[in-house]
């Protein structure tokens, strides 16, 4: 019985690879999209589903700013039927191998660019290169919304024959649905309490959407790339202790050390609490999807924050 089985199967597979080299090229090939960071793989996957190979440049838990691609991803690139990436700066390691891709014909779809981005406060003067823009625009689940269903136009580009559309708009929902969620999570936090300060600047959308303020930063500039002088620490001491910030905000995808130091610094008690920035978290995680890593920070906000 199991013999007959397995000779069953093993045919299967020779009439197949038969089938295979007799239609060549003509069979129909399935959409082949690459995408950079882990949060758009997850939106790519939910509007996709069976409807393409997805290949996610970044693995879990890397700083999306400091990411290199390998020799096997700069190809997967090059042969990709549509390439997704954040754009505005974000992938500084991958921009040169974007760039090469598209020169070369390849669709590379940069989201940034297209949901509103919002200038860098600190930066008005920067002229229109990276710098400008800050590109941390998918703790907005509005934008990811807007994301959704402008990847459902660029899949269909593509690949017109399948519905993109219907998929994108029910994920799109629920994304809306999670921001009305966020509201009320949040909603414990006093107005005059809603003050972040966090390891690095890449809470600006969320600020602007829950009428946060970034208060200060551990890591100076718009990445996590620079350093910061103990001038600067020091100076971002004063700025907790004279606004009285219970919490600095770390992040999964970098070290806390600095964080730490400074909480240490502080005369009053200051937590020091973890968020989903860069990356999505481990699976299983609470962070394990976009729409769990962002409501999980509303909740750790509101958690530290609240009083
Ligand atoms: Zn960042």
């Amino acid at each position: 019985m199991r013999r007959t089985a397995t000779i069953g199967a093993a045919l299967m597979l020779f009439l197949g690879a038969l089938t295979g080299c007799a239609t060549g090229g003509s069979e129909t090939e399935s959409v082949h999209v690459v995408v950079t960071t882990t949060i758009l793989g997850d939106i790519v996957r939910n509007v996709v589903g069976d409807g393409a190979d997805v290949e996610v440049l970044m693995p879990v838990g890397v700083d999306p700013h400091e990411f290199q691609a390998s020799s096997q991803q700069v190809a997967a690139i090059q042969h990709a039927d549509l390439v997704v990436a954040n754009g505005l700066g974000l992938e500084e390691g991958l921009s040169d191998v974007l760039e090469a891709a598209a020169a070369d014909g390849v669709v590379v779809w940069e989201v940034g660019p297209d949901i509103d981005p919002r200038l860098f406060a600190e930066a008005p003067d920067a002229g229109e290169g990276e710098g400008r823009y800050d590109p941390h625009f998918w703790l907005d689940p509005i934008r990811d919304a807007d994301a959704v269903r402008l990847l459902a136009v660029h899949l269909a580009d593509v690949a017109p024959d399948h519905d993109w559309a219907s998929p994108a708009e029910a994920y799109a929902t629920e994304l809306e649905s999670l921001n009305d969620d966020i509201v009320s999570i949040l909603s414990v936090v006093p107005e005059g309490d809603r003050k972040l300060v966090t390891n690095h600047r890449a809470f600006g959308y969320f600020s602007d959407r829950y009428d946060f303020e970034m208060i200060g930063t551990v890591i100076p500039g718009g990445a996590t790339l620079a350093n910061p002088s103990s001038a600067e620490l020091a100076s971002l001491v004063s700025v907790i202790e004279e606004e009285g910030v219970p919490a600095i905000f770390t992040e999964t995808v970098e070290p806390d050390t600095l964080a730490r130091a400074v909480a240490d610094e502080v005369g009053s008690d200051v937590k020091v609490v973890e968020l989903y920035t860069g990356s999505l978290g481990e699976p299983g995680s609470d962070g394990a999807t976009l729409t769990a890593m962002l409501e999980t920070n509303a909740r750790r906000i509101a958690g530290a924050l609240a009083p």
